[in-house]
């Protein structure tokens, strides 16, 4: 079986070995097992499913929530000699009659389709009464309410299983936490599949976190060592992409923006110079990189703070696909907290929804101000296990400096208190550091108690103090839009002196002195 499987690899896919997990899960459904595979993007999975379909009698049924990557896959297929079909509902009555005529006579190796077009009564019925190779399952935790694309419709795959006793299942997916993949488990009844778990890491990436101060600079200084590479620069706006790329190119970096809001011609356009071109750099939102396979994009740079660690994961991800040292580096700080929170909370959806988005950048702050290794701590949240601190990212090179932030948080947040719980961090630091200025004067608050207790420290220390307690969610930004800060239930431990709070020391800021008001 597994020489005809090299053969079909070769002959059909012009690959001369398989990778990591393939050949095992190949071998597995092949013989008709129900297989769970999670394997990071780009990993492979599709020839986990085409490689088995092309070994068993009758017909692949692929299940893919995204259209476009269906047909993406229809057309490589299409460019190897493999019969492979999508289904969708762009189609006239008479062309799907046509590729069911087809399929009725076994012409038609893989069938793509939407999850909720397999599950129609009548489609199911149609199914039955063929040779089924196997199903595939893409994107499987999408059938999971706790992950970050639920699709109900993909919850009636469960009864597959019931349908299709025969038939072996394989379900695939690239985000799945414990959590999740028991959950894929138990909706698609697939107690029996072996599961396939591909490690997370990616090893030549070398991954740096850095707190936001002239972001500007701070890239500039990145990229000055990197002259000549590719690589993605990704912004949270449209403008801010456009911003960023023409000063880039002003600064003699060529760099192309990419967002939803340019004419799809001018999108393929830049996609296509950046995929042909070499040492292009692509600023972009985070509507570019689906799909994009580019194996020499030497570095991913993030202005702006992805809203999860998936996202993070995913958008790193594409840096150093060949394998060669490649870097993921993103500039970080409280405004970037802020704006999230705001959309957050602005968003539509109902509380659970926003508890599980808030719990996912809880998680993405905290690999922001995690002081171990950044690595080990970005394989936790995927439920994998780094023995040792992994010698390639910012924490384990520079090594964090820590310091007992107890008493100057406390400061902070009586701060916060005494002031009435709205002012935005600035004033609240012109407050700490006792500065006399007219907004100072004008509200009163040189006679607040805590007016110039925090002389002793700089402002860059005050500041990314205020954005640390943020972070980890001991202190609240007003979502008005004004980013006033407020006290909530979970500082009351520090402020009753019953805990200590322990926090990382910002290196890399270039402190520049705001200036005061007063002289
Ligand atoms: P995923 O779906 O896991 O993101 P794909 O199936 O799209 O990944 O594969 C990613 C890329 O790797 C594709 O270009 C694919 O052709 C290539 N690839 C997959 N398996 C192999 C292999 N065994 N040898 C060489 N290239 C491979
Ligand atoms: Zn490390």
């Amino acid at each position: 079986m597994l020489e005809q499987a090299q053969r079909i690899l070769k002959d059909v896919f012009g690959y001369d070995a398989f990778r990591g997990n393939q050949a095992a899960i190949i071998e597995r459904v092949a013989r008709g097992d129900d297989a769970l595979v999670l394997m990071p993007t780009g990993g492979g999975k599709s020839l986990c499913y085409q490689v088995p379909a092309l070994l068993r009698e009758g017909l692949a049924v692929v299940v893919s929530p995204l259209i476009a990557l269906m047909e993406d896959q229809v057309a490589t297929l299409d460019e190897l000699g493999v019969p492979a079909v999508a289904l969708n509902s762009t189609l006239s009555a008479d062309e799907q009659q046509e590729i069911a005529e087809r399929i009725r006579l076994g012409e038609i190796k893989l069938l793509y389709l939407a999850p909720e077009r397999l599950v129609q009564p009548r489609m199911l019925a149609f199914l039955q009464r063929l040779p089924i190779a196997l199903f595939a399952i893409d994107e499987a935790h999408c059938v999971s309410q706790w992950g970050h694309d639920f699709r109900p419709e993909y919850l009636q795959l469960g009864q597959l299983a019931e349908l299709f006793p025969q038939v072996p299942r394989i379900a695939l997916t690239a985000t799945a936490d414990k959590r999740t993949r028991e959950e894929i488990v138990q909706r698609l009844h697939l107690e029996n599949a072996e599961r396939f778990l591909s490690s997370f890491d990616r090893p030549n990436i070398f991954y740096r976190i850095v707190a936001k101060d002239q972001p500007r600079k701070q890239l500039l200084g990145f990229l000055a060592e990197r002259r000549g590479d590719a690589g993605i620069v990704y912004c949270m706006s449209r403008k801010k992409v456009e911003e960023t790329a023409a000063f880039l190119s002003e600064q003699g970096f060529p760099a192309l923006p990419y967002h939803a809001g340019l004419s799809n011609e001018l999108r393929a356009l830049h996609q296509k110079r950046f995929l042909n071109e070499e040492g292009l750099i692509m600023v972009a939102t985070i509507a570019f990189g689906m799909g994009i396979d580019k194996p020499n994009v030497r570095f991913v740079a993030h202005l702006d703070l992805p809203k999860s660690l998936e996202a993070y994961y995913q958008e790193t991800g594409r840096a150093g696909r060949d394998g060669l040292p490649a870097d993921a580096w993103m500039a970080y700080g409280l405004q970037d907290v802020i704006f999230l929170k705001q959309m957050l909370s602005s968003s539509e959806g109902d509380e659970r929804h926003k508890r599980i988005e808030q719990h996912k950048l809880d998680a993405m702050l905290a690999l922001c101000e995690e002081t171990r290794c950044r690595r080990q701590a970005l394989l936790a949240y995927f439920d994998e296990e780094l023995a040792k601190p992994c010698g390639h990212c910012d924490n384990c090179v520079d090594g964090v400096q820590t310091w007992d932030a107890t008493e100057a948080a406390r400061q902070a947040l009586s701060t916060i208190y005494r002031s009435g719980q709205r002012y935005g961090v600035g004033h609240l630091v012109d407050i700490l550091l006792g500065r006399d200025n007219d907004k100072v004067r004008g509200l009163g608050h040189q006679h607040l108690s805590v007016f110039g207790v925090g002389k002793a420290r700089g402002e860059g220390e005050w500041r990314t103090l205020f954005r640390q307690l943020v972070a980890r969610g001991l202190a609240d930004v007003d979502l008005d839009g004004y980013g006033g800060l407020r006290l909530n239930q979970s500082c009351r431990a520090l402020l009753r002196g019953e805990v200590s709070l322990e926090l990382r020391r910002d290196l890399n800021k270039s402190q520049t002195p705001r200036p005061t008001a007063s002289a």
